[in-house]
């Protein structure tokens, strides 16, 4: 089958391909990554995310149908709510930048395949240009370092939400379409109320580290998701807590 805009995101393809997202869901939760592949779980269609789709629409021309698809956006009295006025502000900060603008014109939102260690991939780039960069648009809460609980000290905002795994999988994904090892840029601008904008460039010595890890991990991940291998609990998010069952006393002590 053809992946396009529309059957990017169907179960079929979430269970045919991985992506970066899913590999990141994987990452985190085995259980919930799957739980959330075979329909028996939701992610909240979070105002964050949606902030997020909404720049993306604007920036690849397809706003209105994104608006007609997303009653949620709008108030009673038809008006955008606050969050998406805000969206609108930051495309308005974004448009008066000229080298940000000339990142964003790239091809928009393509589609590739490929294969990482034998699990079928797919990706799609918010802004191509071919034989020069990858670049993916990021609309954050800020760009500041934050505490990560997994490397025990505070990180850098890419390093915190996996852009690097993403970065990792896009240029391996690109390569294998084009020959081309590209640099992978974020677009980054922020919903502070006085947005800040960054483009940055995730160094390729991270992006090939990540990349040892995807070809370690994906082929078990593949695994979970064929049935073959059981998908473990991560039992700190909330997928894992809405799904526990109670079957003993948690004894609280003093300095225990
Ligand atoms: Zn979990």
């Amino acid at each position: 089958m053809i992946l396009t805009a529309e059957n990017y995101f169907s179960p079929e393809n979430q269970l045919a391909y991985m992506g970066a997202s899913q590999f990141k869901s994987f990452l985190a939760c085995p259980a919930a990554a799957l739980a959330e592949i075979r329909g028996e779980y939701r992610q909240e269609e979070t105002t964050a995310l949606l902030v997020g789709s909404f720049v993306d629409a604007y920036f690849e021309g397809t706003l209105d149908v994104f608006k007609a698809k997303h009653p949620a956006l709008f108030k009673k009295d038809g008006g955008l709510k606050s969050d998406y006025v805000q969206a609108e502000q930051i495309i308005q900060r974004i448009e008066r930048d000229e080298m940000f603008m000339r990142y964003m014109a790239g091809q928009k939102q393509v589609i590739m395949i490929g294969e990482i260690a034998g699990v079928p991939f797919k990706i799609k780039v918010d802004s191509f240009h071919p034989g020069r960069a990858i670049v993916d648009l990021k609309i954050m809460k800020d760009l500041e370092d934050a505490w990560n609980d997994a490397e025990g000290h505070r990180c850098p905002y890419w390093m915190n939400w996996g852009y690097d795994f993403q970065g990792a999988i896009y240029r391996e994904i690109v390569r294998q379409n084009t020959g081309d090892t590209l640099p992978f840029m974020i677009a980054a601008a922020t919903k502070q109320k006085t947005t800040r904008l960054q483009i940055g460039q995730i160094a390729p010595e991270r992006l090939d580290y990540c990349l040892d890890i995807v070809k370690h991990e994906a082929p078990r991940f593949a695994a979970i998701k064929r049935g073959e291998i059981k998908a473990e609990r991560c039992e700190q998010c909330d997928y894992c807590a809405e799904t526990a069952v109670l079957s003993e006393i948690v004894e609280y002590r003093e300095g225990a």
